[in-house]
């Protein structure tokens, strides 16, 4: 491709409202443009970036046995009223109305659509499995777009949908995703860890994520180095702190104090003088129709996935204050599992069970008990119900664990018979039996997966893109144009490369050595090649983004040193 006329817009300066270095180097760089909020446009470069890693994750998944097809964008309304998400998916799903006023969504994900399709096509267990993907434009109204294309509001993903007779089906399509994400990452350069985002609460691994370690990530998972344990924050289990049975009925009767106004872990730890970790935290919530209070030591937080999987709620939520006060008899700071109603239902966290002399609320306005022991005074089910902090160790091998910021660039997902049991997805077994199809689903963010690359290999200077997803192989310079040997050594070396098979960028442009020599290490291609006077003598320099080393070469010498660091593409 020839500079001059390559619509390549590169910007010299940082842009002022991008925040990470993947947003600004892909502004810059000329691979974007935003059109509205978290909404851009893939320029020729980007759109090349675009296609390389498509054709990686094409190549991996036809090499599962998975078939490429392409669902709509545009769902009507009906579909997602049937699998329960047209309520559930909230805010985030986008909606619009036809000419008729007829209801519809543009796809986020595509469960509704391909189970649906399934449903009315398959119908014996002659057939299954069968894996699926696509590789489609989603949108999602999210809350807070924001990174460039790393969290927007139109990106482009694959999307796979597995559909088996069996458990053990569903097993063996899971395990050959998991293969295909792990070679597709790996191609694509990224360092990477395939974490648990299973709650262990409710067993097995029946999700997994694929971080990308990264700062600005928003996601942080926890690893053990010894066992080789990894979680995401949310999902890591907390094993159960040693505790004494035999202290629980020890130790002072339980006393009302008077604590007016203190309502808060902390206004409760000053007032009374006691550290965070002697208080209960009480919090109630409504579990499919059941008011539940669930409580942690004061100084953790409760998760809600985790809470949810202990009770094995379908739908939780947070107890409205006015609730509170009615079931309670006081404002949520006062209330507490002593003397609650036996309608309540009360489930701790393992860290609440041997907290000998607890603070907590007293369901009285501006009264709290002290000196209470579980289980003396009042009873619970304990579970893991809090978030995994420093500290805790590793809950398989009781090793120290570590915490890292990471980027979710993957996601895959045993779905099992949620949404065929929705959305009547049946077939008939062996024996003639209708039954659910058992599904998994496994999606990859094309376009967070570039801002993921860039923010992993990049420096002060620019991109430095990993071979395999580099929008050309070869940045050919001609330092002076205007001299007839260098221009025509180059226009000879452009030729000559392509013949090969390489992709070249030539910088045709009639610019100053320097703006090209920048230009070239924000755009970040692979190798450099600089014709400049010793073209004379058939020599040019090749020198390599990612190492910074530079050869002075004879033309001849030339093919072999670039076969050591890119490959020709194969441009049939
Ligand atoms: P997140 O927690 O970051 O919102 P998610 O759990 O909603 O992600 P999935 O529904 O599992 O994401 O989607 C599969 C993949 O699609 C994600 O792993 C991610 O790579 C990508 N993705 C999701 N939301 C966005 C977005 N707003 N912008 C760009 N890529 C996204
Ligand atoms: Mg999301």
């Amino acid at each position: 491709m020839r500079q001059q006329h390559y619509f390549m817009p590169t910007l010299r300066d940082n842009p002022a409202d991008a925040e990470t270095a993947s947003h600004r180097l892909m502004l810059r760089a000329g691979l974007i443009r935003q059109l509205a909020a978290g909404v851009y446009t893939y320029l020729p470069l980007g759109q090349r970036v675009l296609r390389k890693v498509q054709n990686i994750i094409r190549e991996e998944m036809d090499k599962t046995g998975a078939q490429e097809m392409l669902l709509p964008t545009l769902h009507p309304a009906e579909l997602w009223k049937r699998s329960g998400r047209w309520d559930d998916y909230g805010q985030e799903l986008m909606r619009l109305k036809d000419r008729h006023d007829r209801e519809f969504a543009l796809g986020p994900t595509h469960e509704e659509a391909v189970t649906a399709l399934f449903g009315n096509e398959v119908k014996s267990y002659k057939k299954l499995p069968v894996t699926v993907y696509q590789i489609q434009t989603k949108f999602r109204d999210e809350r807070r777009p924001r990174f460039g294309v790393l969290r927007s509001r139109e990106f482009v993903m694959k999307d796979a949908y597995s559909f088996d007779a069996s458990p053990e089906g569903l097993n063996d399509s899971y395990r050959k995703m998991y293969e295909a994400y792990t070679a597709i990452l790996t191609r694509c350069g990224l360092r990477f860890k395939a974490v648990e985002a299973d709650s262990g609460t409710i067993g097995g691994t029946g999700t997994h994520e694929f971080i990308v370690p990264s700062d600005i990530g928003e996601d942080t998972i926890v690893c053990c180095d010894s066992c080789g344990y990894a979680a995401n924050i949310e999902k890591a289990e907390v094993a159960p702190a040693p505790y004494d049975a035999a202290a629980e009925h020890a130790g002072q009767p339980a006393e009302k104090v008077h604590t007016p106004g203190a309502r808060t872990i902390d206004e409760v730890a000053r007032y009374l003088n006691v550290p965070q970790r002697q208080i209960i935290k009480s919090v109630a919530f409504r579990a499919d129709g059941q008011t539940v209070l669930a409580l942690v030591r004061g100084d953790y937080e409760i998760n809600e996935a985790k809470l949810k999987s202990v009770l094995g709620a379908g739908h939780l939520e947070m107890l409205p204050e006015s609730a509170i006060v009615n079931e309670f008899g006081s404002a949520p700071g006062f209330i507490g599992p002593v003397g609650a109603g036996p309608s309540v239902k009360i489930v701790a966290d393992y860290s609440v069970r041997g907290m000998n002399g607890a603070v907590c609320g007293a369901n009285e306005p501006d009264f709290h008990w002290v000196n209470a022991v579980p289980e003396r005074d009042f009873h619970a089910e304990y579970g893991d119900l809090r978030q995994i902090a420093a500290g805790d160790c590793c809950p398989r091998c009781s090793d120290e664990i570590t915490f890292t910021k990471g980027i979710e660039v993957g996601h895959i997902f045993k779905l099992g018979t949620k949404y065929s049991e929705a959305m009547g997805a049946v077939f008939l077994d062996e024996n003639g039996q209708a039954r659910p199809m058992i599904m998994g689903c496994y999606g990859i963010g094309i376009s967070r997966m570039i801002a993921a690359i860039i923010e992993q290999n990049h420096d002060a200077d620019g991109i430095v893109w990993p071979a395999a997803v580099a929008p050309f192989h070869i940045h050919l310079i001609a330092v002076h144009l205007q001299d007839k040997v260098q221009r025509e050594a180059a226009e000879r070396l452009y030729h000559l490369l392509r013949e090969q098979g390489y992709e070249v960028l030539y910088d045709d442009r009639d610019e100053r050595p320097g703006v090209k020599f920048k230009d070239a290490d924000l755009i970040g291609l692979p190798l450099r090649i600089t014709v400049g006077k010793k073209a004379a003598d058939n020599v040019v320099e090749i020198s390599v983004r990612g190492t910074g080393e530079r050869f002075e070469v004879p033309e001849k010498e030339l093919w072999k040193l670039i076969r050591r660091y890119v490959e020709p593409y194969d441009c049939k």
